[in-house]
């Protein structure tokens, strides 16, 4: 390759051309076989595989290792550790280990477990999850070699988002191979593949710095809309600014380096915001490789004088962001959720897409439940996209050909005027460009992959993917189970079957506006889930149906599921402290103390005024002083109401409510307070000046 941006593309990683450059051949040979079929290391060749990845992060200026993990805060973890080991007084030697590689110990206490561990029993164990290469970690004083590791308590329970991703893989990938025995294919691996849209906000560092809320909670819990923010919709798809393509070319030739495929780049919605899309990888990869993406974006920022915002609603009134999760199947090779060359593919291709629709109308609540988080309730559920009911779009073509399979074989006239029969053979050719596009629905067909386009920007697409991978395993199951069972030839039970199923899950396609209020009451009426907020989003964790289906793909067990609930409340109800804190504390030490400075100052003017027997500027004076002094009182009594409500030790919907309270009051302020005077960085500044 002969740009230089490009010459660079995966040198930081210990690839298999790294791989059988550092190993003896026959453990290269067996450590590849590992990697490609997603099986654990084989103990026996640690110690060379150790010795190996060593050199080579010698090589690359690594003074430390360290395994690096995703513990349920929704972060990364990493402890770094010396390969230097002491060998006598002022000596030492260079030493990793099989050991020091395939699994470590870690003082597992400060990381959430939801009652899975005990703190005398603080321990955790990282163990190297070959399926995701090892990698170099840069800083200006020299590197860090990276192990992706799972993470997981002493007696062996989860505390991390890879463990089960790791299990739902395996779940889905046995279910499709069954399937595709069940079709008469050959063996063949199967890959799950996820590209991850990323969407952020950038803004300039100065103004960041003068916002404690977005320093504390990442979103501003205060600012008036500006009077243009998104309407004239002239930012998505606009030019980039110069400051911004500099830094996204930064944050591109680091991704690079790494091995991330990061593909697009854009303007988004908002002002200020932007999107990062890679090509789609193995799901296991991508998770890995999101969770590095988020990580250069906020440390070229840095370097940039830009803060990179992952929350998903830093700002109200313009869009928030998401982290669109495209997923699909492929089978040695072919994407599955591609229509096919010859009708047996189109009839798999079918299966799949029904075993999709049935998993999500059979278990929408836990597949919303995979997106819950404070930031993602101001997107989910609030006034704006997508809704917290989660239906499937499938564009015009498909939703025909399903109406076709429905009313039943050869009566059917389909679109062209064809006779139709849905038994493979005659399954017709499916239409070859099926990329109709709904932006208000929340998993959508987009021709040969489906959108999940819940989860937030600051999620862990693990999350939604180990659900999505565990219902749809049980789909593709119940499919084949019901397809072993019925007698006759195997066209005729299909074409019995995918009626069927049609029939019977077609309740959660929608095809119309997701954000409109006659879906809501649709959708009710359907007896679809809206799961409106995040403790209404955790509580399927806890319902028998889930626990049942998670326990029987062994992803998660019933503790792990219950320590999840708790995690993920115990979070939630943190932040909206923390955010009514951090807003308690601007509006009484930084905005009060300015409006009640300006209000003086026009009641002393006022009174000169009229002792001075001034004939103009009185009623002026009057009414400004009544407006802010108004103001002053409100803020005074809001803000009373929002510490008796901290106090109290209140829940988060009495939070929420004095919040958005004593925002309106500030925000009112806003605007009337002299523009010099106000303390905090205005929207219009935020976003739009760099
Ligand atoms: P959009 O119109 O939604 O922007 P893109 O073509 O940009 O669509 O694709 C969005 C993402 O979907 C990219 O990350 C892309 O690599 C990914 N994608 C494409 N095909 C697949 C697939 N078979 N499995 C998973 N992700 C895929
Ligand atoms: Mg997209």
């Amino acid at each position: 390759m002969k740009n230089t941006n490009f010459k660079n593309y995966g040198r930081d990683v210990f690839s298999e051309k790294e791989i059988v450059k550092h190993l003896p051949k026959a453990v290269s040979a067996k450590l590849i076989a590992t990697m490609r079929e997603s099986k654990p290391l084989d103990p026996t060749i640690a110690d060379a595989v150790a010795e190996g990845m060593k050199n080579w992060a010698l090589e690359m200026g690594a003074t430390h290792f360290t395994h690096w993990f995703q513990p349920l805060t929704g972060g990364t973890a990493e402890k770094h550790d010396a390969f230097l080991e002491p060998n006598g007084p002022a000596q030492a030697i260079i030493r990793f280990s099989g050991k020091n590689l395939i699994g470590g110990e870690t003082d597992a206490s400060s990381f959430p477990s939801g009652g899975l561990r005990s703190t005398f029993e603080a321990r955790g164990y990282t163990a190297w999850d070959p399926t995701s290469p090892a990698f170099i970690k840069r800083h200006e004083n020299g590197a860090t070699l990276c192990i992706p590791t799972a993470f997981c308590s002493f007696n062996g329970e989860t505390l991390d988002m890879k463990t089960p991703l790791l299990r739902s893989i395996q779940a889905v990938s046995r279910a499709t191979e069954r399937m595709m025995k069940l079709f008469g294919q050959k063996k063949a691996h199967v890959e799950v593949t996820l590209g991850a849209e990323q969407e952020y906000f950038l803004i300039d560092r100065k103004y960041y710095l003068k916002r404690p809320d977005l320093l504390q909670t990442g979103r501003t819990v205060f600012g008036a809309a500006p009077a243009k923010h998104q309407q004239l919709e002239d930012h998505y798809f606009g030019a980039i600014k110069p400051r911004i393509l500099k830094f996204m070319t930064e944050v591109e030739n680091r991704l690079w380096e790494l091995g991330i495929p990061a593909k697009t780049r854009h303007n988004e919605v908002a002002p200020a915001q932007f999107e990062l899309a890679p090509m789609f990888e193995d799901l296991n990869l991508a998770v890995d490789h999101n969770m590095m993406i988020m990580e250069v974006l906020r440390q070229t920022a840095e370097r940039n004088g830009l803060v990179c915002l992952l929350h998903e609603k830093p700002f109200e009134g313009v869009n928030g962001s998401g982290k669109h999760c495209n997923w699909s199947i492929s089978y040695g090779g072919r994407n599955l959720l591609t229509p096919g060359e010859n009708p047996r593919e189109n009839a798999i291709f079918i299966t799949l897409l029904l075993a999709v629709i049935r998993a999500i109308e059979m278990h929408a609540d836990i597949l919303r439940m995979a997106t819950a988080g404070a930031g993602n309730d101001h997107r989910l559920g609030a006034n704006e996209a997508p809704p917290a009911i989660i239906s499937v779009f499938l564009g015009d073509d498909l939703n025909e050909v399903l109406r076709q399979i429905e009313s039943g074989s050869s009566k059917s006239e389909s679109k062209r005027g064809q006779k139709l029969r849905i038994g493979v053979d005659t399954l017709p050719a499916l239409p070859r460009d099926m990329t109709d596009r709904n932006r208000t629905s929340p998993f959508t067909f987009t021709g040969n992959k489906f959108e999940f386009r819940a989860p937030g920007s600051s999620q862990n697409c693990a999350q939604s993917q180990m659900v999505l991978n565990t219902i749809v395993a049980e789909s593709i199951d119940a499919l084949c189970d019901k397809l072993e069972k019925a007698k006759g030839p195997f066209n005729e039970k299909l074409q019995k079957l995918l009626q069927y199923e049609v029939k019977a899950h077609k309740r959660v396609i929608f095809s119309g506006d997701g954000y409109s209020q006659s879906w809501l009451k649709e959708a009710t009426q359907r007896g679809l889930p809206n799961l409106k907020d995040t403790v209404e989003a955790l509580a399927p964790l806890k319902d028998k149906r889930n626990v049942a289906l998670f326990e029987k793909y062994g992803v998660l067990s019933r503790s792990e599921m219950l320590s999840r609930w708790e995690i993920g409340m115990e979070d939630y109800q943190r932040r909206i402290r923390i955010e009514a804190g951090i807003a308690l504390e601007i509006a009484r030490s930084m905005v009060l103390p300015v409006v009640a400075d300006e209000f003086s100052e026009l009641a002393t003017a006022l009174g000169q005024a009229k002792s001075d027997g001034l004939k103009a500027g009185i009623r002026g004076l009057t009414a400004l002083s009544m407006k802010l002094g108004a103001g002053l009182d409100d803020l005074h009594v809001k803000c009373d109401a929002l510490e008796k409500a901290l106090s109290r030790g209140m829940e988060p919907p009495s939070l929420i409510k004095a919040m958005d309270s004593l925002r309106k009051t500030v925000d009112r302020l806003e605007g009337l307070v002299a523009d010099l005077r106000w303390p905090l960085p205005k929207y219009r500044e935020i976003l739009f000046v760099y």
